[in-house]
This record gives C-alpha cells, sequence and structure tokens, in this order.
C-alpha cells in the first residue's frame, strides 16, 4: 500500500492498512454522497451524531440566521441569547434538579468538566474525597481524564504514565448485577470516592452493551447512600438513542452531573454541555476568587453553535421524533430476529434506535480481524457500518425507514456469509 497523498492524519485510522478516505460531497437525510454520485447509507449516523438526518432544514436555517447575527463571542463575562434560552430550556428538559449549565465543545471536554467540577465540589467543601470509580469497559472520551477513567488497553497503552488511577466496577451483565453494586458499596465504604461515572444504560465504545434501567437505579441509591456523586455521561445515549429523550428517564434518575453532546445539535455542529445540581454550583459560588470554576475552551457556548442546539430543541417539541424512533426500533426488533438462531452470531440485542450483534468467534474485542473485513464489505455495498471489533452494530438516523433498514440487515447477512 502506498502512502495517501493527503496531509490528513484521520482519527482511529491505521493508515498503514486501511484504503484512502472516501471523499464525501453531500449529505441528506440518511444518505452521504460522493462528488461522483455515489450514495452511501449512513447506519452509523456519522459516528452517532447525527440524530433527525443529515441538513434538517430547520437546523441548517438557524445556523444561517445565526451568522448573520453573530458568530463568535468571549464566554467569560459576555453572554448571546442562544446560550441563554438554550441553557434555560435544557434545565427545563433534563431530569428535574439539574440547574446549571455549562458548556464546552465535544463529548470529551464535557466528561473533563464533570470530573473537575466533582473534585471542586469536594474540595471546596473541605471533604478529602478524591476517588473516582468507573466501568469496566467504560469509554468516556480521549481526553487524559476521558482515556483516564475509560477502558484501559490498546487505545491507550502508551498514554498510560499520563492516566490516574481509577477504581472499577465489574460491567452489570444479566445477572451479574448484585457483583456490580457490591464492589461499588465496598469502593464506596471508605468514604473517599469523590464520584462514580457511568455510562447509562449501554456501554458504546466498549462494545454496546446493555444493562438495565434497574441496576442504574440502584448504582445511583447507593452513590447517593454513600454521599458520592452520580455522573452521568450521557454523550452518546443522550437525545434519543436508548428510545427514551435522556436513558436517565427509564431509571427515574437524576444525576448530580450529566454531560450531553453527540445529538445536541442533531449532529449539525460540535457542541456539549454539563450539567450539575445546584449544590454542585454554590460550592464554587463565594467572594473567595480562587474558587472560580477554572475551565475554558477558546469557543465555549459558540453562538452558531448554541443556534444549532435550540433548533434541534425545537424539532424534538415540534416533531414526532420519539415516534420515529420507536418505528426504528420495531424494524430492529423484526429483522434481529433471523439472528437469534443463526450460530454465526450471537448477544443480538438493542435498545431503542441501537441494534447489535457479535459475530461468534475467539477473536474477539475490539481488534479482532474480521472488524476490517467486515467494515469493507459493508462499504463496498455502499453501508456505512463500522464495527467494534467483531460486534456489528447499527445507530441509524432516525428518519430511516423500513426499506433502507432492510438493506442493512441484507448486508449483514450477505458480507457475514462471504467472509465466514
Ligand atoms: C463519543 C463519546 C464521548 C466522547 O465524545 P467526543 O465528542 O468524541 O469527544 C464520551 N463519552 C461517550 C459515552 C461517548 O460515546
Amino acid at each position: 500500500m502506498t502512502k495517501s497523498a493527503s496531509p490528513i492524519w484521520h482519527p482511529f485510522t491505521q493508515h498503514a492498512v486501511q484504503p484512502d478516505a472516501t471523499l464525501i460531497a453531500r449529505g441528506e437525510g440518511a444518505w452521504l454522497e460522493t462528488a461522483d454520485g455515489r450514495r452511501i447509507f449512513d447506519a452509523i449516523s456519522s459516528w452517532w451524531v447525527v440524530t433527525h438526518g443529515h441538513r434538517h432544514p430547520h437546523i441548517m436555517q438557524a445556523i444561517k440566521d445565526q451568522a448573520d447575527r453573530l458568530d463568535q463571542v468571549i464566554f467569560a463575562g459576555f453572554t448571546h441569547e442562544p446560550a441563554e434560552k438554550l441553557a434555560r430550556r435544557l434545565v427545563a428538559m433534563t431530569p428535574p434538579g439539574l440547574e446549571y449549565v455549562f458548556f464546552s465543545d465535544s463529548g470529551s471536554t464535557s466528561v473533563e468538566v464533570a470530573l473537575k467540577m466533582a473534585l471542586g465540589f469536594w474540595r471546596h467543601r473541605g471533604e478529602k474525597r478524591t476517588g473516582i470509580l468507573a466501568l469496566e469497559g467504560a469509554y468516556h472520551g480521549d481526553t487524559i481524564g476521558g482515556m483516564s477513567v475509560g477502558e484501559r488497553g490498546v487505545f491507550n497503552a502508551p498514554y498510560d504514565p499520563l492516566l490516574f488511577d481509577v477504581a472499577r466496577l465489574p460491567f452489570p451483565s444479566a445477572g451479574r448485577e448484585e457483583a456490580t453494586l457490591d464492589a461499588l458499596n465496598a469502593a464506596c465504604g471508605k468514604g473517599e470516592v469523590a464520584a462514580l461515572i457511568v455510562e447509562p444504560l449501554i456501554l458504546g465504545a466498549g462494545g454496546m452493551l446493555i444493562y438495565t434501567p434497574d441496576v442504574l437505579s440502584e448504582m445511583k441509591r447507593v452513590c447517593e447512600t454513600h454521599g458520592a456523586l452520580f455522573i452521568a455521561d450521557e454523550v452518546m445515549t443522550g437525545w434519543g438513542r436508548t428510545g427514551t429523550l435522556f436513558a436517565c428517564e427509564q431509571a427515574k434518575v437524576t444525576p448530580d452531573i450529566a454531560c450531553y453532546s453527540k445529538g445536541l445539535t442533531g449532529g449539525s455542529l460540535p457542541l456539549a454541555v454539563t450539567l450539575c445540581r445546584a449544590d454542585i454550583f454554590d460550592a464554587h459560588y463565594s467572594t473567595d476568587r480562587s474558587r472560580t470554576f477554572f475551565h475554558s475552551s477558546s469557543y465555549t457556548a459558540n453562538p452558531i453553535a448554541c443556534a444549532a442546539a435550540l433548533a434541534n430543541l425545537e424539532i424534538w417539541e415540534k416533531e414526532p421524533v420519539l415516534e420515529r424512533i420507536a418505528a426504528v426500533s420495531r424494524v430492529h426488533s423484526a429483522q434481529l430476529d433471523r439472528f437469534r438462531e443463526d450460530r454465526r452470531f450471537t448477544n443480538v440485542r438493542q435498545i431503542g434506535s441501537i441494534a447489535a450483534l457479535d459475530i461468534a468467534s475467539s477473536d474477539a474485542g475490539y481488534m479482532a480481524a474480521i472488524g476490517p473485513r467486515l467494515y469493507q464489505g459493508f462499504l463496498s455495498r455502499n453501508l456505512l457500518i463500522r464495527p467494534l471489533g467483531n460486534t456489528i452494530y447499527i445507530m441509524p438516523p432516525y428518519c430511516s425507514d423500513r426499506n433502507e433498514l432492510s438493506l442493512v440487515y441484507e448486508a449483514i447477512t450477505d458480507v457475514v456469509g462471504e467472509i465466514l
């Protein structure tokens, strides 16, 4: 393989073995289009961000309108209407009790903010709680804090010297929930835990592993009992992915701190928020300036991104988004049945708009050799599906219809048939 002429170093891409990147010129609904007119079905919502479909007219219009008024302004000491409106609406829409909104630019930064809020809270309260707990197999982003709380492995081994220690709870797989809760209880017992961070109901990049709302609410309850903060990383699960607006709703859980990003702008522009309870804000609220929450990035609460997010919220208010997700979910259920009897597959599962299944093989996990071969097989059939090793998953935009989704399911049968 010769090196590409492009100077671009792509994310999560091994340039020595992967073909050159596909050049995309347009997008509409659930479809991407190359400059020469090849149409590719975006079965993973362009890395889980596009919710209503590419270029939803209401979001595009909001971006254009905002671009005519204000592009960017420093967010310390200044504010603007899109951010003010968005923050109020987010407080109203998210689980009750989340009362303050901190803006950042990506899922990873929203997690960094959450961890810093938690540590700041305990320090300013004068309590020595610094421990962080996380689930085995978790993914919380690729910045240093995000990697620290995420699963360790091939992804972050070179950076291990930079990562801080985190205690891990076993993943609460079906029938093994007690082990998770026992571990949580034991870890909290010493009173040194600042926070537990979890991806509610489903671990995304860790392999689309699903657990029950009961465990989620139990984990919250145990944290509450011991006074540890509960951080919900809803970066992937937020904005309808699991069938409800937020995954925490299914467990009737209000996290102490919550992170939202991917679908926040409907997938149109980068933006993230970290919401928190009032007492976390209040712990930083002081005439002592050393208690300031010292965090920012240059583009914090960019007005155009906020306008796009506001338009997304309006779509949620005006359009039958949950019904669309339920329709996608029904197609998943109907289509997945045939794989349950097929011994080449295991762990057939779904939640809301997400469906996943594993290729039964001893070569499992993210580095499984079959992953890139599946990816190429799907792409040659004009489908964007990026398996996590031997785990094939579909996470389509909510506008995907029955026919489009059946293309995906037929391709899974065909591609796996060819490869195995
Ligand atoms: C994608 C993801 C992140 C990181 O978000 P980025 O926008 O890629 O930085 C964090 N947490 C979860 C659960 C995610 O799925």
